[in-house]
C-alpha cells in the first residue's frame, strides 16, 4: 500500500477510517510474522540503540537477565545491556555492516541465567529506510546449541574412529611381528630337529617352549579383549588367599626376572590380612599384566611389589593397595592416560624393542572398574614406573575357602611366604650353537655377519649357516653391528629389520657410510631379514643400499 501525502488530503473521512483500519491490520500482520520467524529478530539505529525486537527475542533476553524484555531493552545500547567488553565486539561488527553494506554471520556463545552455555548463529545486515539510506542494523539470531552438540559429537566420533583405525593398523603390524618372530623360531628350531637328531636337546626344546609361550600369551590377550568387547566378562566373587595368589604370579615371572638378572621383590606389609572375598580371577589377571609389563620393560635393576592396606572401610571391608614398581624406561607424563587405551603402545613392537599388543593395560583398566577399584600411575622417564592398584575386598576366613585354595594356603603358610626375593646371578645366555656343526670350519671358511635380536633365531640361523660351511658373527642390535662390521671382511650381512635400537635399513645405510669412510674395496652385500611380508620393505631396503629381502624364516634354499 503506497499513499502519498497529497492523496490523503483528497480522502473522505470514511476512506481515512478504512485506510487506518487496513494499515493497522497490515502492521499487526507484519508484527505477527516478525514475532514468529525462527530466531530472535532485533534492530538497532546507527548509534547502536535498540529500536525493536520480536517476541522470540524478548523471550530469549528474559532468560539472559532481562526479565521485563522488551521494555528493559528498547532504547538501550549494547554497552548498557551487555557490558563494555561484549559491546565492543558488537559495535565493531555493526560498524562494518553499515559501512560496507554487507551481511555478517557468525557463531556467538552466551551464558543463560541458569548457567547453561548456549551457542547462537547471528546473521546481521544493514537496515535501510525507504530512501535506501542505512539507518542501523537488523539481526536474526538462532540458537544452534543442539546442532553444535551434534557437530561436536560427530567430530569426536570421527576422531575416535580414526584413532581406532590407526590402532588397528598398528595392532596388525605388531601382531605380525609378535606372532611371526616366535613362530619363526619354532619353525626353524623344529625343522633342524627333524633334519638332524643331534638337535634334539633340552636347550632347543626350551627355546621352542619359550617361543610357543609368547604366541600363546598373545592369543590369550586377544581372547580376553574379545570377551571384553562382547561384554562377556563373567567373574564371580570367591574367597581366596592373597598370599597364594601373589605367590602364583611370583612363580610365573621369577624365571623371566632371573634370566634378565633383575631383582624381584615382594614387600607384603605384615598387617595385611591373608584371606579375602572378591573377584579373584580378575585380580589375578590385573596383577599378572602389571608385573608382566614391569618385568618386560625393565632391563636393569628390578621390580618390587608392595602390598598394603590403603583404607579400612569398616570391620569387615578394606581397600588393599598393590604397588608394582620397576626401574624400567618410565612413561612420559602426557602418556599416563593413553596407555590404558585399547591397543595403545608407546613404541610399536615391530620397531623391535619389546613385544606386546597394547591390550594389557586396557584389560587392567576394564577389570579394575569391574572390581570397583582404581589404578594410579606414577612414572618418570629414565627412572621407572609405579602402577598402584586399589581394590576393595571383604575379609574372609578359612572355612569359606574352597578345599583346593585351603590346601594351597596351608602349604604356603608352612613354606616360606612370598618374602622378599633377590635374584642376582645367572649370566646371560650365550648364543653359541647348541650342537657342533657337521662341517669343520676354519679361518678360511667364509664369514657372515648376522644382525638379529631374537635369541632363538640367532641360534638357529647360526646353526644353519655353520652347517653350510659359513662362520658366523652375531650382533644383537644396530650399535653392535656397526662396531663389529669391518669392510672387506664378511661374505654378506643378514640384517633383521626390527632391531631394538634402530631399524635394519638405517643400520644398512650406516654400514654403507662406514665403507665409504674407510675406503672399502668392495660393497659387502646386505640382505634384509624381516618378519613382515618381504615386498612391503623391499623399496626402502633398496634405498638403503641393501641387496635383497628375505622373509623369515631363513632356510637352506634362501642361503643357496
Ligand atoms: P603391551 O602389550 O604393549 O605391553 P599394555 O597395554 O600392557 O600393552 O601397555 C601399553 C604400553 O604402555 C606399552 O606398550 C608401553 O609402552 C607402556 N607401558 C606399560 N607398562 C609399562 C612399564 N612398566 N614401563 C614402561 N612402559 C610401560
Amino acid at each position: 500500500m503506497s499513499i502519498l501525502h497529497n492523496d490523503i488530503e483528497d480522502l473522505s473521512k470514511e476512506d481515512l477510517k478504512n485506510l487506518v483500519h487496513s494499515l493497522k491490520k497490515e502492521i499487526f500482520q507484519l508484527r505477527e510474522i516478525i514475532d514468529n520467524v525462527p530466531g530472535d529478530v532485533y534492530w538497532k539505529d546507527t548509534s547502536g540503540v535498540w529500536l525493536g525486537i520480536n517476541a522470540r527475542g524478548s523471550e530469549s533476553l528474559k532468560k539472559m537477565g532481562f526479565p521485563s524484555a522488551p521494555k528493559d531493552v528498547i532504547g538501550k545500547t549494547d554497552s548498557e545491556l551487555f557490558g563494555e567488553e561484549t559491546a565492543r565486539h558488537f559495535k565493531e561488527n555493526d560498524r562494518i555492516i553499515m559501512k560496507e553494506k554487507r551481511e555478517i554471520s557468525q557463531e556467538e556463545s552466551a551464558i543463560l541465567d541458569s548457567g547453561e552455555k548456549i551457542v547462537q548463529l547471528s546473521i546481521k545486515r544493514p537496515l535501510y529506510n525507504e530512501l535506501g539510506d542505512v539507518i542501523g542494523i537488523v539481526g536474526n539470531t538462532v540458537d544452534i546449541t543442539y546442532l553444535k552438540k551434534i557437530e561436536n559429537d560427530l567430530t569426536a566420533a570421527k576422531e575416535k574412529a580414526e584413532a581406532a583405525n590407526r590402532a588397528k593398523t598398528e595392532f596388525l603390524a605388531n601382531m605380525s611381528h609378535d606372532v611371526k618372530s616366535p613362530m619363526t623360531g619354532i619353525v626353524m628350531s623344529s625343522s633342524l630337529m627333524m633334519k638332524n637328531p643331534a638337535w634334539l636337546n633340552v636347550e632347543t626344546a626350551e627355546r621352542i617352549h619359550a617361543s610357543a609361550e609368547q604366541v600363546l600369551n598373545f592369543f590369550d590377550s586377544c581372547l580376553e579383549l574379545s570377551k571384553l568387547e562382547k561384554s562377556e566378562l563373567q567373574s564371580e566373587k570367591e574367597s581366596f588367599s592373597l598370599p597364594v595368589l601373589l605367590n602364583e604370579v611370583h612363580a610365573l615371572f621369577s624365571p623371566r626376572a632371573y634370566a634378565k638378572k633383575l631383582f624381584f621383590k615382594f614387600d607384603h606389609e605384615s598387617d595385611v590380612p591373608a584371606l579375602f572375598t572378591g573377584y579373584r580371577g580378575t585380580l589375578y589377571r590385573v596383577i599378572l599384566n602389571l608385573i608382566g609389563n614391569a618385568v618386560k620393560f625393565t632391563e636393569e635393576g628390578g621390580v618390587t611389589i608392595r602390598v598394603f592396606i590403603s583404607e579400612k572401610t569398616d570391620d569387615t571391608h578394606l581397600t588393599i593397595g598393590i604397588a608394582v614398581s620397576d626401574t624400567g624406561p618410565g612413561i612420559p607424563e602426557d602418556k599416563h592416560q593413553v596407555i590404558f587405551e585399547k591397543l595403545h603402545r608407546l613404541t610399536p613392537s615391530y620397531h623391535g624393542k619389546v613385544e606386546g599388543s597394547g591390550i594389557g593395560l586396557y584389560i587392567v583398566d576394564q577389570y579394575t572398574q569391574h572390581m570397583s577399584g582404581d589404578i594410579k600411575v606414577a612414572s618418570e622417564v629414565g627412572k621407572g614406573s609405579t602402577f598402584t592398584l586399589f581394590v576393595p575386598l571383604a575379609l574372609s576366613d578359612e572355612s569359606s575357602l574352597s578345599d583346593q585354595e585351603r590346601q594351597k594356603h596351608r602349604a604356603l603358610l608352612q613354606k616360606t611366604s612370598v618374602a622378599p626375593t633377590r635374584i642376582t646371578e645367572m649370566p646371560r645366555k650365550t648364543t653359541s650353537p647348541a650342537v657342533p656343526p657337521k662341517i669343520t670350519l676354519d679361518e678360511h671358511s667364509p664369514l657372515v655377519l648376522v644382525v638379529e635380536d631374537n635369541l632363538t633365531i640367532q641360534m638357529v640361523t647360526e646353526a644353519i649357516l655353520n652347517s653350510e660351511g659359513f662362520r658366523v658373527d652375531i650382533a644383537s642390535d644396530g650399535k653392535e653391528a656397526l662396531e663389529m662390521f669391518k669392510p672387506d671382511t664378511y661374505l654378506c650381512v643378514y640384517m633383521d629389520m626390527g632391531l631394538p635400537d634402530k631399524q635394519g635399513h638405517e643400520v644398512a645405510q650406516l654400514i654403507r657410510e662406514k665403507e665409504i669412510s674407510l675406503n672399502a674395496n668392495t660393497k659387502t652385500p646386505i640382505v634384509a631379514l624381516t618378519a613382515h611380508a618381504a615386498v612391503e620393505v623391499k623399496a626402502f631396503c633398496e634405498d638403503a643400499g641393501m641387496q635383497g629381502v628375505f622373509s623369515k624364516p631363513i632356510n637352506k634354499e634362501k642361503i643357496d
